[in-house]
């Protein structure tokens, strides 16, 4: 039987990120990715902020479109637009990223198998369905990076399966759309979420929604379809799945295994995007996965730093993000109509427009209490979901109970 350092299951960006960095730290690496080719279409909008890809090692190969605009929808109509002065968000070829990022674990010495499943693990041995059969390899380490639906968190006894909210999009096709991004909110739209539409190539545009788990999120994409984008062809259509942040308690590590990206649910709570945090918390991984396997007297306690350090990390953003969705998901749809209209003033939409940054969104709070001429809307606003919140039973999930 071959023997690695570390295994990673998974060859998405977190599972080929994990992989080229324990490799580099000086690792025996061995990365394996049930599909057999790497393309298109994925569940993915690609929407990421430009400091994603630096924090990922890609290039800007992948880059497809750079956006300052987006426009929020409410139900009844009401708009609220925002006009950045710069780039604040890149769309990606999600299939090109993922075939640069495998390419540069493979130049870092990983050995990367395409087409090989992880089928089980028992003490510390992984079998794998393969092309040619059933083949085993030994690791001092593994790593689950195998999306929201993780077999290793089951077979390590590590999070507690959270569910996830259920996604749907549509690439269509399009006139040449502008470059902005368009969010449309409301209960009849995407119950417990939000859609969007994003341009990406020229001439196609992605659009998406998210609905709370357990509701079928085709109808309200088909919807969404009609009602916006009618006459619009529509190219191809995936599924997938968003997790939603664990608990603090949630374990991600230990037993020698420890999970990352979406597989330990490290998405940002109010978008759902899942390619920043994951970036970050793969750099952790690789470093912490090539030490606990290097060291194995101690292999206990770099697995334990590893989630004592991604806790930390998100933990400030994962609790904003918390507390924001779940006043976001106590408006019903008029509240929407009544907010956007309180919101649509200039002076604030500058200051959202000036100091938006989609991966810290917490960041934006400061600089808008800090001007007193914007605290009447800002305090009638506060009061309409404060509310819906006291009627709907408080903030869920904020504070300590989270990350
Ligand atoms: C509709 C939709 C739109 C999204 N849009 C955005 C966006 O605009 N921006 C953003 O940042 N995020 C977005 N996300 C989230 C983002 O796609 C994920 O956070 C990201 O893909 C997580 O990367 P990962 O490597 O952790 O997991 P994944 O990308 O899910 O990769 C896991 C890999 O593991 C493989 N695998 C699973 N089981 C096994 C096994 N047993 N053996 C071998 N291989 C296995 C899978 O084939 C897969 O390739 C979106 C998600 C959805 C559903």
């Amino acid at each position: 039987m071959r023997k690695f350092d570390v295994i990673v299951v998974g060859g998405g960006p977190a599972g080929a990120v994990t992989a080229r960095v324990a490799a580099k730290a000086g690792a025996t690496v061995l990365l394996l990715e049930r599909r057999s080719q790497i393309e298109e279409p994925s569940a993915c909008a690609g929407l990421v902020s430009p400091r994603t890809l630096s924090v990922l090692g890609a290039s800007e190969a992948c880059v497809v479109r750079r956006l300052r605009d987006a426009t929020f929808h409410a139900p009844g109509g009401t708009v609220l637009s925002v006009h950045a002065t710069s780039d604040r968000a890149l769309v990606v070829d999600r299939s090109t990223l993922e075939r640069e990022l495998l390419a540069r674990a493979r130049d870092a010495g990983v050995e990367v198998r395409l087409g090989v499943s992880a089928t089980a693990w028992t003490g510390g041995a992984l079998e794998m369905a393969a092309p040619d059969g059933k083949e085993t390899a030994a690791a001092a380490v593994l790593v689950g990076a195998d999306g929201p639906e993780s077999r290793v968190a089951l077979w390590c006894g590590l999070r507690s399966f959270a569910l996830g909210l259920s996604a749907a999009q549509a690439e269509v096709e399009s006139a040449p759309e502008g470059d902005r991004v368009d969010v449309f909110v409301g209960r009849h739209v995407a119950p417990g979420f939000f859609a969007w539409s994003i341009p990406a190539q020229t001439g196609r545009l992605r659009v998406g929604l998210a609905v709370s788990s357990g509701v079928p999120p085709a109808p309200f994409l088909d919807r969404l379809l009609e009602s916006r984008f009618p006459d619009r062809r529509v190219v191809a259509r995936v599924e997938g799945t968003i997790p939603v942040p664990l608990p603090a308690d949630g374990r991600i590590a230990g037993g020698g295994a420890l999970l990352v990206g979406d597989a330990a649910a490290q998405v940002k709570p109010l978008s759902g995007g899942g390619l920043y945090f994951g970036g970050l918390c793969a750099r952790l991984a690789g470093r912490a996965a090539s030490r606990a396997a290097r060291e194995a007297r101690d292999c206990e306690t770099h697995l334990e730093r590893y989630e004592t350090a991604c806790h930390e990390l998100l933990g400030p953003e994962t609790r904003f993000g918390l507390a924001a969705r779940s006043a976001r998901d106590a408006l019903d749809d008029a509240d929407w109509d009544r907010l956007f209209s309180l919101l649509n003033r200039s002076d604030l939409l500058a200051v959202v427009s000036e100091r938006i940054d989609i991966d810290h969104l917490r960041h934006m709070v400061p600089p808008l209490v800090s001007h007193p001429r914007l605290w009447g809307t800002l305090f009638t606003a506060w009061d309409l979901v404060r509310r819906r919140l006291g009627a709907e039973g408080g903030v869920a999930g904020s504070r300590d109970e989270c990350l």
